[in-house]
């Protein structure tokens, strides 16, 4: 039985003071990491002293991005091993935005993916079509290729250890949101593909999140599905009351 992973992702939202705010209004409250994982994934500028604040809790930490490198002359990045160091223990890797804005490609999502592992974090891969790519029935190809490389290399043990986010691109931030059955059909086909790549045991294991306008009325449905095992959520995770509710639903 796979665990159920909510993860809310801040984006570029909230200042120091807010995120902590925030953290001690949910830290009591989430459900039993044992049940359900629940993971804020903040900006940098939060990460040290949001991890402090939830030790010993049942909320966990994300980064929202890193570089593959360990350290070096790279203005402007951070490392994995810099994320070990203070705690954090899951790194969200290739969200849309950062492929659509920054330049992000499934080479460097690879390597960082790799990098990861090899500093004991766990990578969120995000993976997911555009509205275009949807119109001209390529989802399914698009996915499972963004998949395949992101994974690639990767020993069985990693690739039951990842969690792969499906967002498509049309539905994040948009308020429109898959259909339960249409986003569960995609991850049924990124299973599908893992299986063929990794084996049947790490397509078991794998676990697959939808991301794209989930909120508390919708989540139940979605987390209801076959082959969906979390929620990777923007807007929705950005206030307790309604980060309570998702984490609830896992
Ligand atoms: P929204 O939940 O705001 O649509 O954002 C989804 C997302 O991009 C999470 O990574």
């Amino acid at each position: 039985m796979r665990k159920q992973v909510i993860a809310g992702n801040w984006k570029m939202n909230k200042l120091l003071g807010e995120s902590e705010q925030f953290i001690d209004e949910v830290k009591g409250q989430v459900p039993s990491a044992d049940q359900v994982e629940s993971v804020v994934v903040a900006p940098f500028t939060a990460l040290h002293s949001l991890v402090q604040k939830t030790k010993g809790t049942d909320v966990k930490i994300g980064a929202q991005n890193m570089h593959f490198e360990e350290s070096g002359a790279f203005t402007g990045e951070v490392s994995p091993e810099m994320l070990k160091d203070i705690g954090v223990e899951y790194v969200v890797l290739g969200h849309s935005e950062r492929r659509e804005l920054f330049g992000e490609t499934d080479e460097t999502v690879n390597k960082k993916t790799h990098a990861a592992f090899k500093h004991g974090l766990t990578p969120i891969v995000c993976v997911g079509e555009s509205d275009e790519q949807r119109e001209n029935n390529e989802t399914f190809t698009v996915v499972e290729n963004q998949v395949k490389n992101a994974l690639e290399g990767l020993t069985t043990d990693q690739v039951k250890a990842t969690i792969i986010a499906y967002e498509p691109i049309w539905a994040i931030g948009t308020g429109k949101t898959a259909t339960a059955a249409d986003a569960n059909e995609v991850c049924a086909h990124v299973r599908q593909a893992v299986k063929e790549f990794a084996g049947e045991e790490a397509a078991e294991a794998v676990r697959i999140q939808y991301g794209g306008s989930v909120k508390p009325a919708n989540v139940e449905e979605l987390l209801g599905q076959s082959d969906i095992d979390g929620a990777l959520v923007g807007g929705a995770s950005l206030q307790p009351e309604s980060f309570l509710a998702l984490v609830e639903a896992g």
